[in-house]
């Protein structure tokens, strides 16, 4: 999803199999969709044709931008704030440390999410993600590429102080981004009982609701939502929700003919910098 590389670690991004693996999980996803799905529209119904643009987006620019990101992160809090790092936690345990920073990460991109949804200018750039009306599991890379930088520098501060010079398990990593982009696919699926510890299909599609975004905000955890009380569980068998956005603020495949995909992709980028009436 959009928020997928805020996974700063050592090796700040998935390694090229980790990449794979999630691409793999993308096509199996879109099978599961083909058979079980929440709404069930043709394969190449505008909103998959234009996502899977996103997609190809993320690939050329929002990786090698966050690879950017990361090596100048770490450069500079190497160079001027190596008093962040906490060094005793160099001698705590892997067992101890590893599942620490991940949650400590997935705070840090709750907290990202929130600003998202809290700052006029950070919506500005969320509000594409949530313009889809609809849902796939290919909107997980339907997201400004500038929108991933607040999140992918706060995500970093957890595993700077934590793990400073080591780095995740890249299966670790994997899994954790796998989790995150399976949140956006056309199923209803609840997780059951761990989808009330895990983000699910069902529970983010609540989140994509048009009548209201501010609940939900789970990246791959649901723990964050539930104590700031904003946590809703689906129910297994309840009426779907429309997703997108009131009033179409930002253009969407969606409305009126046709149009070429990539004119409209760069219609969608070039909306947050347009003057506001
Ligand atoms: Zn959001
Ligand atoms: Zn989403």
């Amino acid at each position: 999803m959009w928020w997928c590389k805020r996974n700063a670690a050592g090796g700040r991004l998935a390694p090229a199999w980790g990449r794979l693996a999630r691409l793999a999980l993308v096509l199996a996803a879109v099978v599961c969709e083909r058979l079980w799905p929440a709404e069930r529209r043709p394969l190449l119904a505008r909103g998959h044709v234009q996502d899977a643009c996103f997609l190809a987006l993320h690939a050329i620019v929002v990786i090698p931008l966050m690879t950017l990101l990361g090596v100048g992160a770490a450069t500079l809090i190497g160079g001027h704030a190596q008093w962040i790092e906490l060094r005793p936690a160099q001698n705590w345990p892997g067992w101890l440390l590893v599942p620490l920073t991940i949650v400590a990460m997935d705070a840090a991109n709750w907290l990202a999410h929130y600003a998202d949804h809290r700052s006029d200018a950070l919506w500005r750039f969320h509000a594409l993600h949530h313009s889809q009306e609809e849902l796939s599991v290919l909107t997980s890379f339907r997201a400004h590429p500038l929108m991933h930088t607040t999140g992918f520098l706060l995500a970093s501060i957890p595993v700077v102080v934590l793990m400073p010079g080591r780095a995740i398990d890249p299966v670790l990593i994997t899994a954790y981004v796998c989790v995150g982009t399976l949140q956006h696919a056309n199923l209803r699926w609840t997780f059951g009982p761990v989808g009330r510890v895990i983000v699910s299909p069902a529970y983010h599609r609540l989140h994509h609701a048009t009548d209201n975004q501010a609940v939900n905000l789970g990246v791959v955890l649901t723990i964050w939502d539930a104590l700031a009380g904003y946590a809703r569980f689906p129910a297994r068998r309840a009426p779907l929700t429309r997703t997108g956005l009131t009033g179409r603020p930002v253009p969407v495949e969606q409305a009126g003919p046709p149009r070429p995909v990539l004119l409209l992709l760069a219609d969608q980028l070039a909306e947050p910098f347009r003057t506001q009436t």
